[in-house]
Order: C-alpha cells, then sequence, then structure tokens
C-alpha cells in the first residue's frame, strides 16, 4: 500500500453492527475515521460503544491506555455526507437495499474527491448494480466483512462489471494493512463464502425433510467431521429469518436455479417463530438446551465377529481401516482389487459409501460414511439395507466402535451426511472457479476464514479424488433426479485430466 493511502481518512456511512466495527479496525489501523448514520444520534451511540469495546480491550491488557484512547479519539461522529469531500475512501454499511445504496453513493459522488474510493459492505446485492448509474463507477468495489468484523479475517474485494482492476488491488491492500486476509471475488450470487457454504445447510435441510436422521445427529456427525459447529445448531445461531432470507436471494438471484433451492423446513420455522436462540427455539430448545458435551466413547478390544474378515479396496480410507485393524491385532485378508473399500465378513458387507443406498447393492450391506474424523469416537452416519439380518444390523456399530468410530444410524439415503456434504461443497466450489468467481486458493482461503471449516473445499478435494466425488454426485443425481446435483464441469475436466 501507498503511504497516500496509509494516511488517508475513512468515512464509515452506516453506524450498525457492521459499520461501528469497521470503524474500530480502520481506526486501530491508524486512519482517522469518520462515522456517519442517517438515524439521528445512532453515530453518537456507536461510538459510545465503541467507548465501551476499547476500555474492555484496554483492561483486557489488548491496548496500552495511552494506545486505547488515542486509537477512540481518531473515530469522530458527523452529521452529514459533506464530510466525505476530506476523506480518501468511504465504506458504506446501511441496511441491505438496492435503492437505498445507489442513492447513498450518487449523493456521495456530489462531496468526494476525483481519487477518493468507494466500498459497499454488501453481503448480498449485486456491486455491479450498486455502481450502475454512477458518475465514475469504475472506483466502487464491494469490501465484504464479516461478522463480528474486528475478529473474523476475512475480507471479500468484490469487482462489479465496472470495477477497475487497480481500485480492487488498493482495496485489498488497504484491508491486508487492516489485519485482515483479503480474497478478490467477482460480483455474483453469494460472491465466495455466501454461495460455497449454500450446501452446508441444504444437503442437511434435505435429509431432515426425509426424516432420514434428526438434527441432533447431522450435527454430530458434521462435527464429527471437523465442523466447529453442526449445519443445525448453526442455523439456530445465525437466525433461520436471517438464513431464510440469504438462501432465497442466492435462489432468486440464479434465476431459480434449484441447486439453491430453499427448504420448506425452513418455511415451516420461520411461519412459526422459531427462529433459533434469538426466539429461544429453533431446531433445540435453548432455553432448555444442554451445552453438548461429548459421550464418552470406549473403543471395544475385540470385534464383533473374527472369522473371515476381508479388507476390500485401495485408497485412504481402507489404508485407514488396515491401520486400526493392524493396531488392534484383528487378523484379516486384503482384497486390494475390489472396486469398493471397506469389511467385508463372511456375505456381509460394511462399505464405504459411493452415493448408493446400501438396498440397492444387496441383503447384508450396511455403508459407512465418509470418515474424514480423526480423534478417537468422531461420529460416523451409516445405513443397512432393508434386507439386513438383524445380526448384521447389531453388528456394524461394534464394528466401526471397533475401528474407532462412534456410529449413527441414519436411513438408507444416497451419500450419507458426510460424503454429500462434502461433495456438494467440492462441487460449488467447482463451479465458482470455472465461472471465474474466485481462485482455488482464495476460495479455501475464504472458507476456512470466513465461515471457520477445518480445511477448504480444494483441500478436502486434493485428499480425496474428483472421481470419487463425481460418482457420488452422478449417484445423487440418478437418485433424486432433477438439476440440484449435477456435476461441475471443472470437476470432470479435473478427472480426465488426472485421471
Ligand atoms: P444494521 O441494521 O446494524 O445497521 C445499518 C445502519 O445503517 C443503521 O444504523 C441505519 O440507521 C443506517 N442507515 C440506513 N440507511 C442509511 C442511509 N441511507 N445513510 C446512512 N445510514 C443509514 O445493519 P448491519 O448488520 O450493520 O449491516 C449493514 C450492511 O452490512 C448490510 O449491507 C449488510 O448486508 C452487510 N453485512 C451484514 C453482516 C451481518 O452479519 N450483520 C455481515 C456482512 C455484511
Amino acid at each position: 500500500m501507498t503511504d497516500s493511502l496509509d494516511s488517508i481518512a475513512v468515512l464509515v456511512v452506516g453506524a450498525g453492527i457492521m459499520g461501528s466495527g469497521i470503524a474500530q479496525v480502520a481506526a486501530q489501523a491508524g486512519h482517522r475515521v469518520l462515522l456517519f448514520d442517517s438515524k439521528p444520534g445512532a453515530a453518537a451511540t456507536a461510538r459510545t460503544k465503541l467507548e465501551t469495546t476499547f476500555n474492555k480491550l484496554i483492561a483486557k491488557g489488548k491496548f496500552s491506555e495511552q494506545s486505547g484512547r488515542q486509537t477512540l479519539e481518531r473515530i469522530d461522529t458527523v452529521d452529514n455526507l459533506e464530510a466525505s469531500s476530506k476523506v480518501g475512501l468511504v465504506v458504506e454499511a446501511i441496511v441491505e437495499d438496492l435503492a437505498m445504496k445507489r442513492e447513498l453513493f450518487s449523493q456521495l459522488e456530489n462531496f468526494v474527491s476525483k481519487d477518493c474510493l468507494l466500498a459497499t459492505n454488501t453481503s448480498s446485492i449485486s456491486v455491479s448494480a450498486i455502481a450502475n448509474g454512477l458518475k465514475f463507477p469504475e472506483r466502487l468495489v464491494g469490501m465484504h466483512f464479516f461478522n463480528p468484523v474486528p475478529l473474523m479475517k476475512l475480507v471479500e474485494v468484490v469487482s462489479g462489471v465496472h470495477s477497475d482492476a487497480s481500485t480492487a488491488e488498493t482495496i485489498f491492500a488497504l484491508a491486508e494493512s487492516w489485519g485482515k486476509v483479503a480474497v478478490h471475488a467477482r460480483s455474483t450470487p453469494g460472491f465466495i463464502v455466501n454461495r460455497i457454504a449454500r450446501p452446508y445447510y441444504a444437503e442437511t435441510l434435505a435429509l431432515l425433510l426425509e426424516q432420514a436422521a434428526t438434527p441432533a445427529q447431522l450435527d454430530a456427525c458434521l462435527r464429527g467431521a471437523g465442523f466447529r459447529m453442526g449445519p443445525c445448531e448453526l442455523m439456530d445461531l445465525i437466525g433461520h429469518d436471517t438464513n431464510f432470507a440469504v438462501t432465497q436471494s442466492v435462489y432468486a438471484a440464479n434465476f431459480f436455479d434449484k441447486r439453491y433451492a430453499p427448504s420448506l423446513i425452513q418455511q415451516q420455522l420461520v411461519d412459526g417463530g422459531l427462529l433459533g436462540r434469538k426466539s429461544g427455539r429453533g431446531f433445540y430448545d435453548h432455553d432448555d438446551r444442554q451445552q453438548v458435551s461429548k459421550s464418552s466413547f470406549a473403543r471395544p478390544d475385540s470385534p464383533p465377529s473374527a472369522d473371515n474378515v476381508e479388507l476390500h479396496g485401495n485408497g485412504p480410507v481402507a489404508d485407514r481401516i488396515a491401520a486400526s485393524l493392524d493396531q488392534q491385532d484383528c487378523d484379516y485378508h486384503r482384497q486390494d482389487d475390489s472396486d469398493w473399500q471397506g469389511l467385508q465378513v463372511a456375505e456381509q458387507q460394511l462399505r464405504l459409501s459411493d452415493g448408493l443406498v446400501a438396498s440397492q447393492l444387496g441383503k447384508d450391506i450396511a455403508l459407512f460414511d465418509l470418515p474424514l474424523g480423526t480423534e478417537p469416537g468422531s461420529a460416523l452416519a451409516w445405513s443397512h439395507s432393508s434386507r439386513a439380518s438383524q445380526q448384521w444390523i447389531n453388528d456394524v456399530p461394534q464394528w466401526l466402535a471397533f475401528l474407532g468410530f462412534s456410529a449413527h444410524l441414519v436411513a438408507d439415503t444416497p451419500g450419507l451426511v458426510v460424503a454429500r456434504t462434502i461433495a456438494m461443497l467440492i462441487n460449488e466450489a467447482a463451479d465458482a472457479v470455472q465461472q471465474g468467481v474466485c481462485s482455488e486458493a482464495d476460495a479455501d482461503l475464504a472458507m476456512r476464514l470466513g465461515v471457520n471449516y477445518p480445511v477448504g473445499p480444494f483441500e478436502w478435494l486434493a485428499a480425496w479424488d474428483s472421481n470419487s466425488v463425481i460418482e457420488i454426485l452422478d449417484n445423487l443425481d440418478r437418485y433424486y433426479r432433477g438439476e440440484r446435483y449435477r456435476v461441475s464441469p471443472w470437476l470432470r475436466q479435473q478427472a480426465w485430466h488426472n485421471p
């Protein structure tokens, strides 16, 4: 970043949750900050709250008394937009309304200097649409912070059709100088994070609609795969009204592509006022909810039956099972050339899900989910054929426990829980890259920092392989029919490129 940008003053318009957070990080980076809100008194209230915040940060030792006070003193409130004539950057964080944002930027053009850059913190509106009609639309980009701004590292720098590459680069450098990690995104519905994250909710909502599993099971399995929060508890935290509104807006913005369709489950919760934590009840009753505590897991010393054990297939999952069996001194015979991965015990099979359902595959067939969890006792979904013997149904959870997992029986549904969710996250990210929304590296970075995923979609893909992801998606597509599970052309090309 140039010295001139280092020393620019910043006007933040909209002193709500996001605007006051943006004012705080800009002041912490050394900028003089002006804060404006059209609601009388709102900017002053935000300034008072920031004072409380800085007092707390000083008390915690995050700032010395002197630097805390100096930082706060850099933030001033203003009561009109004329003040924008003195700044080098305006960051807009007003309500999420296209007409209001357009009106604001066109007013600002009357005051700002010709070098002043304009940024919008919109989370879902097209940056191209906001810039349309401005005299100098090339100087406007999205600067999409995440909530809470002082804590969340990610900033998506979003370019619309008019945005100058140099404007995007300057805002990128500025965001990094504010201690953030910036990624470039092209303005398309949901940008990077809010787009790629859709399947995390959508697959769970689809499973709930089919009554394939309970919210607690789905949360346990996805936590078991390394996510910090399960989708149901996360939706309860975000609020179903907010999450439903984002889903609807991404759906409409994609011309009602079924892949992004909202769920009846969301509609029912919103209609009934079960908005999640904020209303006391959503998927869970929060007035009454026990803190999720890890249930104790005891790994059995011996398998339920030790005769005629075969380990099928090769690949990371088969290797992991082999390591586990070796560690437990369990005798088995390895069938490397098998076209499936998992265990065969006499005539019974426990197979890694490839997107087919167990009943389709035969009689004594059970399926287990993609095992991403590394901790002993990680939750793992499994299902069984409708024709499986009671003996095999009893044995499977014990086999899974012997292999180090706590087993969660779900309905015989394709791709179980984790496999279909991760496959769809990879697929969405692949489409985003195919369409030039972002790079692979930025998609990974954005998902780790914007929504705290344990790893990014392309990191999952690197540890899995494109053919297996395509197989799961194609099987889901054949099972459900329709557009939802169509494979990204980018993934197919990857599979041909790396057969
Ligand atoms: P908020 O409701 O907390 O604050 C909005 C503020 O803007 C209010 O104080 C309001 O009085 C003021 N305002 C409205 N119209 C104005 C105008 N014309 N001029 C000046 N001030 C005006 O909202 P928020 O959650 O801070 O969101 C602000 C923006 O940030 C939205 O575009 C939102 O989509 C985006 N965003 C929000 C989040 C989030 O989690 N809240 C995350 C990322 C992005």
